[in-house]
């Protein structure tokens, strides 16, 4: 099975009871200002290239994002940032993503969510975070041929990445490598190529709008994983 077969296997993914309820509930609500607009309320597939060089590992969807536009990044602040950061330094063939028919186009990235389901608070808990993680390992052994840069946005990006690779027979150093803005691992593969995790703030409301995560940081990382990729 390819990587479609896996977008449709978790699209109706309905593990996590409390994230079921959650993504259906707010659906159903609609927040005033998309009233009149239809809501994904399913899991949320990877999205980008087929043959990535750089996988970006998000959190989880947004509940008015991507569990409103059924793509990943797609229609929230977070997803502003991160695609006109992408768009900036070349990774991106638009600056905006605002529905998943705008014909936006990642050529050699694919971004994904740790935890498929759009959490209460943005907060998976660690038996959610657990349940979804063979769905991160999947999209990861898929992508495995071409990625060479993965950048982990945030602290629970980051160790995602450490324990999917983990599972996956990469290197992990101990002990772990520590989550940073800008922070870099090798996690090398016997017999194989490895990869370089990147650390990158992610690019919340948190982050973005007290000045602990600027634009100009954020092209840095992703300029980073860009320069890394064409090596
Ligand atoms: Fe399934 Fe992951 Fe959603 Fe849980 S969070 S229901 S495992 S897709």
């Amino acid at each position: 099975a390819g990587l479609h077969e896996l977008g449709a296997g978790v699209s109706v993914c309905r593990a996590c009871p409390r994230l079921v309820r959650w993504r259906e509930d707010v659906a159903h609500a609609k927040r005033a200002s998309f009233a009149g607009e239809p809501y994904w309320g399913r899991p949320i597939p990877g999205f980008g290239a087929e043959h990535p060089s750089i996988l970006v590992v998000g959190l989880a969807p947004a509940a008015n994002g991507a569990n409103r536009t059924g793509r990943v990044f797609t229609g929230d602040r977070s997803g502003d940032w991160l695609f006109a950061s992408l768009h900036r330094v070349g990774l991106a063939t638009q600056a905006t993503s605002v529905h998943a028919a705008d014909g936006l186009e990642l050529p050699d990235t694919r971004l994904v969510a740790t935890v498929r389901c759009a959490p209460p608070l943005n907060k998976p808990t660690p038996e959610e975070r657990d349940t979804c993680a063979p769905w991160l390992d999947r999209e990861v052994a898929l992508v495995a041929g071409s990625v060479r840069v993965v950048v982990a946005l945030g602290s629970f990006g980051w160790d995602a990445a450490l324990r999917t690779y983990r599972r996956a027979g990469h290197d992990v150093p101990v002990p772990k490598p520590r989550f940073g803005h800008g922070a870099e691992a090798h996690l090398a593969r016997a017999g194989a190529a490895g990869v370089t995790l990147l650390g990158c703030y992610h690019p919340s409301q948190q982050n973005t709008f007290t000045g602990r995560l600027t634009e100009a940081m954020l092209d840095e990382v992703l300029g980073r994983a860009a320069a890394l990729a064409r090596m």
